[in-house]
């Protein structure tokens, strides 16, 4: 049996859905990252404060600070932004992050004002009915000019959606749908605020079990990942391990599932710190957390931004197994937990 402290599940659950439900496109993630720090009055010995471009940073001091660490999540997510006023009144949008249009095609989404509106809409292709246009709607590659944003609002014409006080620049969020149904939770985003969920869970745990971690640690929950810089600054400069929490990829050829942590030992920015993964790997089959080690083909993560930016630490990365990632996602509790037990282990280490 695993001695670290119990993981409340309830507690990492109700906080991921409230993320979840909230809109966080990067760029605009300050809802979000207020929900965190909203979260963080239950542990008043941590002071957040906002870096400069708008991550929250904290730390937990303890008396041993000689090889201090760091761990990261993003609260930012995919979403787009409004790239034209079209003459039909739709809007013509730019992603923001990567992912396929035909992974949003038909999604509910929120385009919010520079005025504080917040207006409903849907994503279709161009060319959408089927009695209208035939196989069109089969035929029509999914790129920026064959997608729209059909507005729940009366308007024929640019000027009457310029009315509604929509223009160039309007952040659009997707609909997360978040549905729980025996232990999956079924979400867009769980990438990665199924993370960010973790780790405040993580922090929980200890602090309900009167514990505190054996090094001072940063916690980092960055606003800029999914466009590839998030979390680039905002770490002391003496750190010396830091580890990235993020979502493994599910599918063909991948060993991460839905039921365990995973630890990514390289993806597209190459392989991660050997000698800290070993750490992780010793971590998890002492306290036998359920884990799995995979490498993403196509994925970059926070701790690379780092490293890119010039960190001088050793970078591991971890987090759940997420299902259909960058589409509609899907992980389950036992995965969560894991992670979390994970976390709980490396800063009691
Ligand atoms: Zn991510």
């Amino acid at each position: 049996m695993s001695d670290l402290p119990p993981v409340d599940s309830e507690y990492l659950l109700k906080l991921l859905i409230n993320l979840l439900n909230t809109p966080s496109p990067t760029g605009f993630a300050g809802n979000a990252i207020e929900v965190v720090a909203q979260t963080l009055k239950d542990f008043p010995f941590l002071s957040p404060s906002l870096t400069r471009k708008g991550a929250l940073v904290f730390t937990w001091d303890v008396s041993s600070s000689d090889s201090p660490r760091a761990l990261t999540a993003h609260a930012d997510t995919l979403g787009a932004m409004v790239k034209e006023i079209k003459c039909n009144g739709r809007l013509k949008l730019t992603k923001i992050g990567g992912y396929a249009w035909n992974t949003v095609e038909g999604e509910g989404c929120t385009v919010f004002t520079s005025q504080g509106e917040a207006i409903r809409g849907s994503i279709l292709l161009t060319k959408a009915s089927g009695h209208v246009h035939g196989s069109q709607v089969n035929d029509l590659k999914r790129n920026d000019d064959n997608m729209e944003v059909r507005l729940d609002a009366r308007t024929m014409g640019a000027d009457e959606t310029r009315d509604l006080g929509i223009q160039v620049g309007d952040f659009v969020a997707f609909d997360p749908r978040v549905e729980v149904v025996n232990g999956f939770i079924r979400s867009r985003h769980l990438d990665d605020k199924a993370c960010v969920a973790c780790i405040l869970a993580a922090i929980n745990a200890l602090h309900t079990a009167g514990l505190q971690p054996s090094q001072a640690t940063t916690f980092h929950i960055s606003n800029y990942e999914e466009v590839g810089h998030g979390a680039a600054s905002g770490f002391p400069g003496n750190l010396a391990e830091l580890i990235a929490v993020d979502m493994a990829a599910v599918g063909e050829g991948q060993t991460s599932d839905e039921f365990h942590a995973t630890l990514g030992v390289k993806d597209s920015g190459g392989p991660y710190h050997h000698g800290l993964n070993q750490k992780l790997r010793k971590l998890a089959e002492e306290h036998q957390i359920p884990y799995k080690v995979d490498i993403y083909p196509y994925y970059r993560s926070d701790g690379e931004a780092y490293w890119r930016a010039g960190g001088d630490v050793a970078v591991a990365l971890v987090g759940p197994g997420v299902d259909a990632s960058h589409n509609y996602e899907r992980t389950h509790q036992e995965a969560l937990i894991a992670t979390t037990q994970w976390l709980v282990a490396y800063l009691l280490s």
